[in-house]
């Protein structure tokens, strides 16, 4: 489904991402670890289509999509910072995604109904975004991104604001969510664990390049180098 063929983004002479070569298959969940600063964020931005990639191309089925702007790239994406809308109701929140593919009034307040009640959380389209949790705001931010039904779904940190005991309750819904709809998911975290419960596949990210990348399992049995050993907490 996604492509990445030697995608570089430079800041001030200094490569954030450095000729990234990373291949993503249809229903495939990736979730991208590494330390703050190794590129996970400019990445998904690049695939995204917010940022173009100094060189480098970005392919979706095989199609090179890296001058296609954002919008018509059919990704979707989920920031570090949710970001809703505060003065804006739940419904509206989730509405915003679909507004973008011009859907008719009617079948709108029906799609956020099920994708409110996809998320877990039935009927809550009236409720105003100051009075969520923040679980529940990160559920709203969800659904907002899957509403236009997004082939990739991508999540910076989608957990991050949360506590632990949350994160590891939505982590399972999420894996099962994803494997319902079948999308296909690029997710960045700090949290290994998250990234073990969710992953098809980890890709550890250093310096803006690929240290490893493997199912969970294969990562943490066969760690490729000191640095993701030492990442992974092998030694402290
Ligand atoms: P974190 O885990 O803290 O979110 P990250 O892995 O997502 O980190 P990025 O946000 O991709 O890291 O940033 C990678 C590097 O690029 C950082 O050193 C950052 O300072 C730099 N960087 C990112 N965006 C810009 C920008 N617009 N201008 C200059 N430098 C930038
Ligand atoms: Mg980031």
């Amino acid at each position: 489904l996604l492509e990445l063929d030697r995608a570089t983004v430079r800041f001030g002479g200094r490569a954030v991402l450095d000729a990234v070569d990373l291949k993503v298959a249809e229903h495939e969940v990736v979730c991208v670890l590494g330390p703050s600063g190794s590129g996970k964020s400019t990445l998904l931005r690049v695939v995204a289509g917010l940022r173009p990639p100094d060189s480098g191309r970005v392919l979706l089925d095989g199609r090179d999509q890296t001058r296609v702007p954002a919008h018509r790239r059919g990704v979707g994406l989920m920031f570090q910072d949710h970001q809703l809308f505060p003065q804006r109701d739940v419904g509206r929140n989730v509405a915003f995604g679909l507004r973008m593919r011009g859907d008719g009034k009617d079948r709108q307040a029906e799609r956020v109904a099920e994708l409110l009640e996809l998320v877990g959380l039935p009927g809550a389209a009236g409720r105003a975004v100051a009075g969520l949790s923040g679980g529940e705001q990160q559920r709203v931010a969800l659904a907002r991104a899957l509403a236009p039904r997004p082939r990739l779904l991508m999540l910076d940190e989608p957990l991050g604001q949360l506590d632990r005991s949350l994160r590891e309750r939505l982590v399972v819904e999420l894996r099962e969510l994803f494997g319902r709809l079948g999308t296909t998911v690029l997710a960045v975290t700090h949290d290994q664990g998250e990234a073990f419960a969710l992953a098809d596949r980890v890709v550890v990210m250093r310096d803006g390049r690929i240290a490893q990348a493997g199912t969970p399992l294969d990562v943490w049995q066969r760690p490729a180098d000191a640095f993701v050993a030492r990442f992974l907490g092998f030694d402290n």
